[in-house]
């Protein structure tokens, strides 16, 4: 009966506890007196290693207290040792009647015990440590003893296990919350480095354009002759030297339209106009069309709806497309032409010039990226034009496509609303 009421006891224990060092040491507290064991001790293999540290103690002499925190039992060494590396059940019914012993005679005079039991703390997969009960006199362990102490030991087991699946939980988990928050710090970095470049294109762009201007300005002044009249060839020069500056200029225009976009600063100017006005603009004002090739415009003679967008972006992305047509087309024909249906422009620039490979036609739109960097020291550019120009079609709520054979040639089609709607500038990137 009162095997039976430890035996219960431990086991609500088990269910309650939520330290395992509690369960081992209430256990050793409530079957020691029952099975009259003088003292008792758990140890547990620790980590992966060959060693077991204590884990709990039930009345040991006051005097080897202090060191038993400190001791570690070898796997296979002493009966603890022995019981976990080899599961089963250690029996020493006297440890002074056994001269293999010899050893342990002297320890056990000390500690005060005669007989002990060690037996394995096991699942069915692995083994966690040793539980070990020490008594003052020489004995021998009926059945029903030995039926008890492996309940209790099995009991223990699962307790282990329990505290040890849950300790893995514990660290799983905060290796998760940890890799979660480095995630984030590198995101945060992320955003701010992303900031940090911004900002430094906005200021050095800034700073190159104010020089530039007025470099642009004293070429105006000489070559309106305020410093003295010019020679044939000092004015073809100026003419080359200003075009240079014109190319630079609107490159630096360029990314500085760029950073402010992405920084969500660049405003749309509605106006209300005819949807020829930006495509025509374009052709008269785009350079660079080789002598060979011809500019065809087709554009709807009647009456076309109004448009309400912004103009200027509008002729700033056509001229884009218009110069690339130019650039990448020695000799053939570029149409730049223009249909209206369902509230929507659909501008289209064609050309009969070397085509973009189909690998590329992604890659085209984005920036600093073009098709071939060898290429670019024939054709110049800086691969932003196209990047630039699909993320101001974005922001008037419209997009750009490229179709293209290689060889054949290219088509850019910008769809635009005629009405333009504010859209979040976070999604017109
Ligand atoms: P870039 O200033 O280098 O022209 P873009 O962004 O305007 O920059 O164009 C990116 C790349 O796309 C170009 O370098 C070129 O390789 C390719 N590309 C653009 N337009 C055409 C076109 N009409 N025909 C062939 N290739 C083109």
């Amino acid at each position: 009966m009162r095997e039976l009421t430890a035996v219960r006891e431990i086991v609500q224990a088990f269910l309650t506890a939520d330290r395992p060092e509690e369960v081992f040491r209430f256990a050793l507290e409530r079957v020691s007196p029952v099975v009259g064991a003088t003292f008792a001790s758990v140890y547990l293999i620790d980590g992966a290693s060959e060693l077991m540290r204590l884990a709990a103690a039930y009345n040991w002499p006051r005097r080897y207290e202090p060191w038993l925190g400190e001791m570690r039992v070898r796997l296979g060494f002493g009966p603890s040792g022995e019981a976990a590396s080899e599961r089963r059940a250690i029996e020493i019914p006297d440890v002074f009647a056994d001269p293999n012993l010899e050893d342990w005679q002297e320890v056990a005079s000390e500690l005060g015990f005669r007989a002990l039991i060690a037996l394995p703390l096991q699942t069915t997969n692995r083994v966690l440590g040793a539980v070990t009960f020490y008594f003052a006199d020489a004995r021998h362990f009926n059945s029903e003893r030995r039926g008890l102490l492996r309940i209790v030991a099995a009991q223990m087991a699962a307790t282990a296990e329990k505290a040890a699946l849950i300790d893995e939980l514990r660290r799983a988990n905060a290796a998760l919350t940890e890799s979660k928050a480095e995630v984030e710090q590198q995101y945060l970095a992320v955003v701010e480095a992303r900031r940090v470049k911004d900002e430094f294109l906005t200021n050095v762009t800034h700073e190159l354009r104010t020089p530039l201007t007025a470099v642009m300005g004293y070429i105006s002044l000489l070559q309106e002759e305020f410093s003295g009249p010019l020679t044939e060839s000092q004015r073809h020069d100026l003419t080359l030297a200003r075009d240079a500056s014109e190319r630079l200029l609107a490159l630096i225009d360029n990314l500085l339209e760029m950073t402010t976009l992405s920084r969500g600063g660049l405003d749309v100017q509605v106006e209300t106009f005819d949807p020829r006005d930006p495509l025509r603009e374009a052709a008269a004002t785009t350079k660079g069309r080789p002598e060979p090739t011809e500019l065809r415009i087709e554009v709807p003679d009647d009456p076309m709806p109004f448009m309400r967008s912004d103009r200027r972006k509008l002729t700033k992305i056509l001229s884009n497309l218009l110069s690339n047509a130019y650039k990448f087309t020695a000799r053939g024909v570029v149409t730049a032409s223009l249909e209206v249906a369902s509230g929507r422009a659909l501008y289209r620039v064609h050309d009969t010039g070397i085509g973009v490979p189909h690998a590329s036609q992604r890659l085209v739109f984005e920036e600093f990226r073009q098709v071939d960097g060898s290429l670019t020291r024939r054709y110049g550019g800086t691969g932003l034009g196209l990047a630039l120009s699909r993320r101001l079609a974005r922001l008037l709520g419209g997009d750009i496509d490229l179709a293209s054979t290689p060889g054949e040639g290219s088509t850019f089609t910008m769809e635009i609303p005629l009405e333009y709607q504010p859209v979040d500038t976070e999604s017109a990137g």
